[in-house]
């Protein structure tokens, strides 16, 4: 049967109900194959009126307004969402409050009371595009009185909203629309309706060999060059077959960096490179740092990537391991880029971690005294700790993508092209060998030297091809201290809290972490944390997480079945901490990884959780993963001598 939207097909502008529409399928069914039929057959309607139009529907179903790099963040808290959907629907706040205290999810209660309210004259439907636009401004709107304008805007387009539309609004604006609709789903059905839609222009219909083309294509396009700005109306021109020619990774538009996979012994990295060329680097122990330049003296411009539609050119920006532009955190790395970026270089993409630099001492800083630096807006003079840059990857330059070279030739060609300034730009310190012994020295120098123990890459050929947003088997990551444990930390969100005891009544005694599910897109609880806290500490948990507290659990947190493991209060899914464990274990109580180690009804949990620090540069949902965590667990010694187990793909 056709869906309703099908009606609209000849009218422009789309309107939201047609895409509600598809959310609502999307929402009926947990099957993936469907989700894909049902979002590329609506963006097969939409792709057929325009492109532009397709920029926004795209951004409206992975429920990012814009690009990473351009700071529009949803996550709008219930407090805020609650205010304006009483206030748009006539009902009190304390009778939403209850609605949501019985249902749970915000979008149902805005949906009902919209549903209830009585309406004299019917407004004009939403449009994709004033949607689009409502949503930007609410989240953009900062400063004095920015409140009350976010919540006179969301009361505004809830006004308009009809049927099932409030849901999506609301749940859109607080950070999860809650269809298991993954970003690479949507690039699937993308790359299957437009194949679709230029096969039908002449009358055919494509191969499964097109479709597997078309998507490969498509998934390789967007890891170089994350914009769907760039990427669309490229393939509406040239089509997604023709689209790697036209679409490569260019300045101004961060790629998801590529990560690493954790060991726990130097033999597990030699079983691993048997063979071929690696080389081994510090590893640092700072904040990844993607610097991106563009000389004024190039006549070269580069497509836009912003919704703006301005060409990019004359450009210098330091991007996080987000892809968030970090260049008011860092005014320093760019000023200092006078002194070793040659006036002849036309641009460039470099991979960095910047490391807080002790002058004094002439020593590198850990990682938890970088964070107190201020995330935005610094100005140059205001610099208290410095940082020293420590380049390892050239991913760009003078306008070509160098991504699919060897890291041999990445390597030599960046420290060809720029010049060391020691204290302010350095390259990554390596060696090359594969003796066991003098890998082992290297590793103790690493962390003598204040850096966290040792990557690994490979050298030569394909395999060391740049792969971005990958965690690759081509780069292991060797940390010192876990040699023989658990192989690395865990970032893991915090979800919910249980008061003290004693003294500590007022303040959170205990704390209930959770992994991310990439697949269902889930919080799942993974331990309790609650023994070590100083009583400083605990005061400055109780600061940071007291304003993020919620009425009850979100719908989208998995966590410990009933009452005794449930937590007093819970938490908006926003603060990030580095966890260590003595190791992972089966457990009937949490969520966490449940059917992806083995074991259907049992999650994994950690074992003695030992709190690291907060981790600042990392948002809710890029929290260890719940396959990586399933990974862990499987390559733990005694469980991968019983079962021979080899690892999840995440
Ligand atoms: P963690 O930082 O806890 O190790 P992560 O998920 O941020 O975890 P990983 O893939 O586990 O990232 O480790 C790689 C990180 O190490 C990179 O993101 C980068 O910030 C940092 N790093 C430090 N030195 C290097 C180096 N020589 N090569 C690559 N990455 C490095």
């Amino acid at each position: 049967v056709p869906p309703a939207y099908l009606d609209w097909v000849a009218s422009k502008p789309t309107p939201y109900a047609a895409l509600v529409t598809t959310f609502n399928l999307l929402e009926s069914t947990t099957k993936r194959l469907e989700k894909i039929s049902h979002t590329s057959r609506f963006l097969r309607q939409v792709l057929r009126l325009s492109s532009n139009e397709l920029i926004l529907v795209i951004h409206l179903m992975i429920n990012k307004l814009a690009a990473d790099f351009e700071g529009v963040e949803m996550g709008i808290g219930e407090s805020l969402l609650m205010k304006a959907i009483g206030e748009s629907c006539g009902r009190s706040l304390e009778k939403i409050r209850e609605d949501q205290r019985e249902c749970g999810d915000l979008g149902l209660v805005a949906m009902k009371s919209r549903n209830k309210q009585r309406t004299l004259c019917a407004p004009q439907p939403l449009t994709i595009a004033v949607v689009h636009k409502g949503l930007l401004e609410i989240a953009q709107t900062k400063g004095e009185g920015g409140q009350g304008r976010k919540v006179s805007a969301i009361r505004k387009l809830l006004a308009s909203a009809k049927g099932d539309e409030a849901k999506f609004l609301i749940r859109g604006l607080e950070g999860k629309l809650r269809l298991g609709l993954a970003e690479r789903t949507v690039l699937v059905s993308l790359s299957s309706a437009m194949i679709t839609h230029e096969q039908e222009l002449s009358g055919k219909i494509p191969t499964t060999e097109m479709l597997d083309r078309a998507e490969l294509n498509l998934r390789s396009v967007y890891s170089e060059l994350p914009s769907y700005e760039i990427i669309i109306p490229a393939m509406m021109e040239h089509g997604v077959l023709n689209i790697k020619e036209h679409c490569k990774l260019q300045p101004g538009v961060p790629v998801k960096p590529m990560l690493a996979k954790p060991t726990k012994a130097i033999s597990e990295v030699l079983n691993r490179f048997e063979n071929q060329r690696f080389t081994c680097e510090y590893k640092y122990d700072g904040e990844r740092a993607q610097i991106h330049y563009v000389s004024p003296k190039s006549s070269i411009e580069y497509p836009p990537a912003t919704l703006s539609g301005r060409p990019i050119k004359n450009l210098a920006k330091v991007f996080s391991r987000n892809s968030e532009d970090l260049s008011g955190k860092y005014p320093d790395i760019l000023a200092a880029m006078t002194e070793w970026v040659r006036p002849e270089i036309e641009s460039f993409v470099l991979d960095c971690e910047a490391v807080g630099w002790d002058e004094t001492n002439n020593r590198l800083l850990p990682f938890q005294m970088l964070q107190t630096r201020k995330k935005k807006d610094v100005a140059l003079e205001d610099v208290k700790i410095r940082v020293c840059v420590h380049a390892f990857d050239l991913l760009f330059l003078n306008g070509k993508p160098v991504v699919r070279e060897s890291l041999d030739y990445r390597r030599k060609l960046m420290h060809e092209t720029f010049t060391e300034v020691p204290n302010q730009f350095v390259f990554a310190r390596y060696m090359n060998s594969s003796d066991l012994e003098e890998i082992r020295l290297f590793l103790d120098q690493s962390v003598k030297d204040s850096c966290e123990g040792l990557m690994v890459k490979m050298m030569d050929g394909p395999e060391s091809f740049y792969e971005p947003s990958q965690r690759s088997r081509n780069w292991l990551k060797i940390k010192k201290d876990y040699i023989d444990k658990l192989g690395d930390s865990l970032d893991l969100v915090v979800i919910g809290a249980y008061w003290g005891r004693g003294k500590r009544t007022s303040v959170y005694g205990s704390f209930l972490l959770a992994c991310y599910n990439t697949g269902t897109q889930n919080y799942e609880s993974v331990c309790n944390i609650g023994t070590g806290f100083s009583e400083a500490k605990l005061e400055e948990f109780h600061e940071t997480l007291h304003p993020l507290e919620i009425d009850r659990a979100k719908p989208f947190y998995d966590h410990p079945s009933g009452n005794a493991g449930k937590p007093d209060v819970w938490f908006e899914p926003k603060v990030l901490w580095e966890v260590k464990a003595a190791d992972l274990t089966l457990s009937p109580r949490y969520k966490a990884a449940s059917g992806l180690a083995g074991h259907r009804d049992k999650g994994v949990s950690l074992r003695f959780p030992r709190f690291i620090g907060p981790r600042t540069d990392k948002t809710g949902e890029d929290a260890t993963s719940s396959n990586q965590i399933a990974e862990m667990y499987l390559r733990q010694d005694q469980v991968a001598n019983k079962t021979g187990a080899k690892g999840v793909d995440d």
